[in-house]
Parts: C-alpha cells; sequence; structure tokens
C-alpha cells in the first residue's frame, strides 16, 4: 500500500487520539512501517529517532527481542484467561515483583493509565466507606496535574484544554498549588519553595479532612503539562500530612515510573510509603496495554469480609492479561540483567553535558530528572509546538513539543551517536523556528 493511499484510508476510518482531526489538511499522518531500536521507519523508508518513546511507553527500543520472545513464548501457551475465578503464572509472578520493587502487595490491574487511576480513586472512596467515613468522597491533586481523560481520571486532571468541555460531567476536586521550581520567587530554592507549597496543602487538607478521600500526585515529575518538576521534599512532606489527617496519597508513577526519573520509582526519592501506586505506560516496555494498581495490606483487609458488597466488585475484561504481563516480567527481567537504573546514570549525565549546545538558543528552565530532559523556549509564537514538531520530524527526530516545553525522553537503548543526531536535529530545527 503506498504511503498517500494509507494516509487517505486512516482519515477516512481512523479517528486519531488527542487530534483535531480537520488539523490533518494541513499536517499529514505519518504511516509507520516498522520500528528498530530508537527508530521508526514509515512506508518510503525514511527514519525518525523516537525521541518521546512514543508516548512514554516504549523503554528498551522497538523490536525488542527479548520482550517479543517473551510474548511469543507466553502466546504457545495461553493467550488470555478472565482473571476472576482464575489464575496464571504470568500474573502471580508479575504481582509478587511490582510487590518487592515497592512495598505495596495486592495489585489490581486493568489496561490504561486512565483505567488505573479510575481504580485507585474508587479504592479510595471504598475503602473510606468500609470504615463508616462516606463523607470522604473528595478528592485533591495539583495544579497543572495530569491523570487521564476518562471521567474520573479527567475530574483530578487540570488541563483546561482537555477539560473544560466536559466539566458538567466531572467531579468537583480541589488543585493545590504546584511545587514546579520554575514558579518559585527569585532567590527562592526549589526546596524552599516546595516547602511553601506543602504549607498551602496542609492548610487546605487540615480544614477538609472529614471530606478528603486523597490527594493524588505525580511524583517528582508532572510530565503532561510541561515536564515541570519539584524538590522530593514536597513528596515527604504530602506523605506527612495525609499521614496526619487520615488521607490516601494516591501516587501517580504512569509517566515516571520504571527509571525514568533516575530511580526505579519516583517515590523512591523521598523515601515515602503511598497508600495506592498506579503503574502503566513503561510497564511492558510499550509492546501492550497493561496497567496496575498496588495498595498496602491495611487497605486489602478492609474489603477483605463475608458481605460481598464490600469487597471492589470493579473488573476489566482483559484485566491481568498474560501477553501483558509476560511482556512486564520481560521488561523487568531487562532492569535487572543488565543493570539499567546505573547505566541510566551515565547516559543522563551525557545527554545532560551534550545538551549545553542548546545554550545558543532563547531558552530557558534547562532542566533534567534521570532520563527526562526538557527547555522552554522564549518565544510569543503561538505556532512554535507545531512549527516545532514539523521542522524536527523534517530532520529525522519525532519530538512533540509541550507549548513552549521541548522534552526528550528516549527510550533508554539510545546511543551516543543516536544521542547526537537527536541533538544536531533540535538544533537545525530550533534554527528553523526561533
Ligand atoms: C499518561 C498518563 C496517564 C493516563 O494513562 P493512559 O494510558 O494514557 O490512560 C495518567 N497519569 C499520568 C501521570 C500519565 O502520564
Amino acid at each position: 500500500m503506498s504511503n498517500q493511499d494509507l494516509l487517505k484510508r486512516s482519515q477516512q476510518a481512523v479517528w486519531h487520539p488527542c487530534t483535531q482531526m480537520k488539523s490533518h489538511e494541513q499536517f499529514p499522518l505519518i504511516p509507520i512501517a516498522r520500528g528498530d531500536g530508537v527508530w521508526l521507519y514509515d512506508a518510503a523508508g525514511k527514519r525518525y529517532l523516537d525521541a518521546v518513546s512514543s508516548w512514554w511507553v516504549n523503554l528498551f527500543g522497538h523490536n525488542n527481542s527479548r520482550i517479543k520472545e517473551a510474548i511469543k513464548q507466553q502466546l504457545d501457551t495461553l493467550e488470555h484467561v478472565m482473571l476472576a475465578g482464575f489464575t496464571h503464572q504470568p500474573v502471580v509472578e508479575l504481582s509478587e515483583k511490582l510487590s518487592q520493587l515497592t512495598g505495596l502487595g495486592h495489585a489490581f490491574y486493568a489496561s490504561d493509565g486512565a483505567s488505573a487511576v479510575e481504580v485507585a480513586l474508587k479504592m479510595s472512596f471504598h475503602y473510606w466507606h468500609n470504615k463508616n467515613r462516606p463523607r470522604k468522597s473528595f478528592f485533591a491533586c495539583l495544579h497543572g496535574s495530569y491523570h487521564g481523560e476518562t471521567l474520573g481520571a479527567l475530574s483530578v486532571t487540570d488541563v483546561a484544554i482537555f477539560k473544560d468541555t466536559y466539566a458538567p460531567l466531572l467531579m468537583q476536586s480541589a488543585q493545590m498549588p504546584s511545587p514546579d521550581w520554575r514558579l518559585a520567587e527569585a532567590g527562592e530554592s526549589a526546596q524552599a519553595f516546595a516547602l511553601r507549597c506543602a504549607e498551602a496543602l496542609e492548610q487546605y487538607v487540615s480544614e477538609h479532612q472529614h471530606e478528603l478521600a486523597a490527594f493524588i500526585i505525580e511524583p517528582l515529575v508532572q510530565c503532561a503539562t510541561g515536564m515541570s518538576m519539584y524538590h522530593p521534599v514536597y513528596l515527604r512532606r504530602a506523605r506527612e500530612i495525609c499521614n496526619k489527617y487520615q488521607v490516601h496519597l494516591i501516587v501517580d508513577e504512569i509517566a515516571v515510573g520504571f527509571g525514568r526519573t533516575g530511580t526505579m520509582f519516583a517515590g523512591e526519592q523521598a523515601e515515602i510509603k503511598a497508600d495506592f501506586i498506579c503503574l502503566s505506560k513503561g510497564i511492558t516496555g510499550g509492546y501492550l496495554p497493561l496497567s496496575v494498581v498496588l495498595t498496602k495490606d491495611e487497605i486489602y483487609q478492609a474489603f477483605y469480609d463475608d458481605k460481598v458488597a464490600k469487597g471492589f466488585l470493579h473488573s476489566h475484561s482483559y484485566t491481568g492479561n498474560p501477553l501483558a504481563c509476560s511482556a512486564a516480567l520481560a521488561t523487568l527481567a531487562i532492569f535487572e540483567s543488565d543493570d539499567i537504573l546505573q547505566k541510566n546514570m551515565q547516559k543522563s549525565d551525557l545527554i545532560q553535558t551534550k545538551m549545553q549546545v542548546l545554550n545558543d538558543f532563547p531558552i530557558q528552565h534547562l532542566r533534567h530528572q534521570g532520563m527526562i530532559f526538557a527547555f522552554d523556549i522564549m518565544t510569543k509564537n503561538q505556532q512554535f509546538s507545531k512549527r516545532f514538531y514539523q521542522a524536527a520530524l523534517k530532520q529525522g527526530v519525532l519530538l512533540r513539543p509541550i507549548g513552549n516545553t521541548v522534552y526528550f525522553m528516549p527510550p533508554y537503548t539510545i546511543t551516543e551517536g543516536e544521542i547526537d543526531f537527536m541533538l544536531q536535529a533540535t538544533v537545525k530545527a530550533l534554527q528553523e523556528t526561533t
């Protein structure tokens, strides 16, 4: 099938996500035929370096032989079985591994990030209900938070363009000041600013402790609203505050889990223990949809009862799919056998050093956290994001700025030569757009 043909048919038949479809009259879709390592190849053979890991899911490159092999083996054994009333080896092994890694047992599975957030919100509310505190039915989140697009997750998301249209359908939630250090006052350290934001959080939580079920947070980096980074002391204080006023802390590691911020999970850098952890995106190395909510024994026990209705009667058809679990197990095995976190530390330093070439451009807030790198362009051009995306594609790199923030979230397998390519392409795209 020719490129042109595929584009036309896709526009007719496929409703693409997060897209005003009319924009494709101007900006054509990119038909991808295959992937290999950090590269995506279109039907004509042109290649693009996937510098955003295909929306942050692809940890170890496309066409990864080990993950592929694990799925193939599982495919010959058991492709799927419902998880209500049945179990299987991959889901048990994965749950045990995730419990070892996070200190939280009791893995409840779903298929996408947003559905994991739904699970965590419902579980938190239901816990308080089971504990005879049904008034605790309200959630708090951060300014600029992103937790997904289903109605519950969107209710604790703070992005006007995604949310405003649906306002009549959503639950009320409260937005706490974001500790994003770019918002600190001149001369104020990231840590001092985080502590100041935590004071505001405590003020709010203390006043609403009887209605608040949980505070949901993206640990260390608010990715979707422009890679806002903050000091880990905020997480530590949030944990203390939630303990003090009996409010659950839901830690949404969907974007940052699995090594993105330098540690396996971002919460480790604040030495906190969450009440709920949500995981998805990188969990299968980008191979299959899978998400999971992990929670602690005390919460699990509040549902464990002779009464059916006290149980958590939530399900998705593909809950705990064996193929997805086998991909996740292979992903975790690569972390262990290849010493990924250690190697990423060196790679992170290397990328950071090489990013200094960007200082010749009108940029600010050059920042990084582990394998997330970002900077903001000083421009008033409303079209910057679209123009830069196009310019980078022309240079053979897939980059999707968020507003004026350009970021790299490459697969961990990126080589030094590929890093150079990514940065040279970025320089050329900046020359064209700034
Ligand atoms: C992407 C994301 C989600 C939603 O995950 P989906 O799989 O897209 O539904 C939730 N929380 C965070 C922090 C995310 O980055």
